[in-house]
């Protein structure tokens, strides 16, 4: 896809640091590292995103994102990972080809700079919201 920086990093047009490839997938550093060691897991074959993307990616993309989530912990010694995806730009997500981050996370605070998770997992939510939200989408896949 024109204009798509990750589809130019793909075809060796833009500069990246290459970590993996296989027949489907491109794993490579992020340029503005959250953690030592952050990096990106994408398909070779453009998708805009989560929704987008078709089984096959994914499946290899998230096996891709696994095996670089285990190298991590043992060649950086990582306390931890967090794979994220963000899907639509009011989820955060800024380059429009689908990709996964792979972020080694560290009790060492100058090699981790993820501010604290943004939810609040110890506050519950309403009962009944959480119920009727739950069999609507029971009923809906
Ligand atoms: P997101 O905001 O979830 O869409 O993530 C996009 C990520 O891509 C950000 O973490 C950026 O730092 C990263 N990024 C953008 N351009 C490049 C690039 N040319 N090489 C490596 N990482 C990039
Ligand atoms: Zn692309």
């Amino acid at each position: 896809m024109t204009d798509c920086i990750f589809c130019a990093i793909v075809a060796g047009t833009a500069p990246s640091v290459i970590v993996a490839e296989d027949e489907r997938t491109l794993a490579f550093m992020d340029i503005n590292p959250v953690s030592d060691g952050h990096l990106l897991v994408i398909p070779k074959a453009h998708s805009a995103d989560l929704l987008d993307i078709p089984p096959e990616d994914l499946t290899a993309v998230t096996l891709m994102a696994q095996r670089l989530a285990r190298d991590a912990v043992d060649e950086f010694g990582a306390d931890g990972v967090n794979l994220l995806n963000s899907c639509g730009a009011d989820a955060w997500q800024t380059v429009f080809h689908f990709h996964l981050h792979v972020i080694p996370r560290y009790l060492d605070k100058t090699r981790d700079r993820l501010p604290a998770v943004p939810w609040t997992p110890e506050v519950p939510g309403d009962r009944d919201l959480i119920v009727s939200l739950g069999s609507r989408l029971a009923a809906a896949v």
